[in-house]
């Protein structure tokens, strides 16, 4: 991986903190890649570089067809981040495809790890939340 964000067009940004070199003789080179962004300084460098090399990737990727989740595996739990909404009615076990829309313990919404660490929007994954609706008697 290249330390030098992948935007062939990084410096064209001109931006002041790209300026190198010794007077008569400056220029404007390339920022660092961002460590959070992997190859990229911003997320606008991102963009640009996509919108460059998108063809290429999807050539190396592959196409794929639509895709499809069905009925049974349509359940998730969502988490609402809202005051106004009473703690016990904070998580609902969902799967929109069947019409249901329930509301759950956070003991059931999270993992004892999650509530243990205090991250109250980290809910249990589809599968568990698929498991959860079995273990109601939601689904079989
Ligand atoms: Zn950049």
């Amino acid at each position: 991986m290249s330390e030098w964000c992948q935007n062939k067009k990084c410096p064209d940004k001109k931006n002041q903190n790209q300026i190198r070199g010794i007077k008569g003789a400056k220029y404007y080179q390339s920022n660092k890649a961002n460590s959070y962004m992997g190859y990229w300084c911003t997320t606008g460098c991102r963009e640009e570089w996509f919108n460059d090399n998108k063809d290429t990737c999807m050539r190396a990727v592959g196409l794929i067809d639509k895709q499809t989740v069905n009925l049974d595996d349509a359940w998730y739990v969502e988490y609402r981040y809202d005051y106004s909404i009473e703690v016990p009615d904070r998580y609902h076990l969902i799967n929109r495809l069947k019409g249901i829309n329930q509301s759950i313990l956070q003991t059931q919404a999270q993992t004892a790890e999650s509530i243990r660490e205090d991250r109250c929007w980290s809910t249990i994954s589809d599968n568990e939340a698929r498991e959860l609706a079995v273990t109601l008697g939601l689904t079989s």
